[in-house]
């Protein structure tokens, strides 16, 4: 099951071509995009989601986006999708046709069903393997051009680094910068939790600011966690009393083995964070 709308308001059938050979999006992967879950009929933190591709859209250099246009094209998505389903919806935005003089982005929003991978990651847990990205936690500031922190549709690298985790038995993958700090994931934050505080790393390190990073520790303060974004070292991974992954489509997800070794048993640290973050929704 797919629902596909494009932002001018109009349905589309998703088996059908659509986008030109010739656009930017697809000859250079010119162009942003969001993921947001939906979960009965509601599009979890959807304003967040607006705002960094706002952001995403600004550090690229393209047109701001329609705020309410993709606000509406996200409720007719949802509107044609059966209540009580849980939907994958992604939002897609770029630069449109090459050489065209008034290139005007493309832009739709495709509603997806949530496979059964991430399903089972959510409920098992994943293994994770740490990986260099290559770059220095200060490259961000010293290089915008390099967009690292815009959520671009450029995710070959990001694709690669998860074949390599499944060369090396894993699933999942957090980045380290070459001196060993903790990035993210392909495509999720890392958190820890360390007595009654959680941790994750600071988007200026050149990592998205996470949508559900960030409800989830919103949550947690709720429920008296306290919460730190600060700069972790790749051998801090493992001595917490939970290692997880945050990302829109699988939650919060707990890491039970980090290259190779089983950590340390997480289950009610993070069945705790998982409930505090879903009770929310209920
Ligand atoms: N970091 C990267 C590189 C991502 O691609 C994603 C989401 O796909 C995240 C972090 C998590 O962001 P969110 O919680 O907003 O889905």
């Amino acid at each position: 099951m797919r629902v596909l709308a494009f932002l001018d308001g109009t349905l589309a059938d998703p088996d059908q071509a659509h986008i030109r050979v010739d656009d930017l999006g697809l000859l250079r992967g010119d162009g942003i995009f969001e993921t947001v879950l939906v979960t009965n009929g509601v599009p979890r933190e959807l304003g967040p989601h607006l705002d960094r591709l706002a952001r995403s859209a600004a550090m690229l250099d393209l047109p701001a986006p329609d705020r309410e246009a993709w606000e509406r094209t996200v409720q007719l998505v949802i509107d044609n999708w059966p209540r009580g389903e849980e939907m994958a919806l992604k939002l897609v935005y770029t630069r449109g046709i090459e050489g065209h003089p008034a290139a005007t982005p493309t832009s739709f929003a495709l509603g997806m069903e949530i496979d059964d991978k991430i399903k089972a990651a959510r409920r098992d847990g994943v293994a994770v393997v740490t990986l260099d990205r290559g770059f220095d936690a200060d490259l961000a500031q010293r290089a915008p051009w390099l967009l690292l922190g815009a959520k671009s549709l450029s995710y070959a690298v990001n694709m690669a680094a998860l074949r390599e985790a499944a060369r090396r038995g894993a699933s999942d993958v957090i980045f380290t910068t070459p001196d060993g700090t903790v990035l993210e994931g392909p495509t999720s934050n890392v958190v820890v939790a360390r007595g009654r505080t959680l941790y994750t790393p600071p988007p200026s390190l050149g990592i998205l600011p996470g949508t559900t990073q960030g409800d989830v520790f919103r949550a947690a303060e709720r429920a008296g966690w306290d919460t730190e974004v600060t700069t972790l070292k790749v051998d801090e991974l493992g001595t917490g009393d939970a290692l997880m992954l945050a990302s829109s489509v699988r939650k919060l997800t707990r890491v039970h083995t980090l290259d190779g070794e089983r950590l340390p048993d997480s289950t009610k640290v993070h069945a705790e964070l998982a409930e505090i973050y879903e009770s929310q929704y209920e």
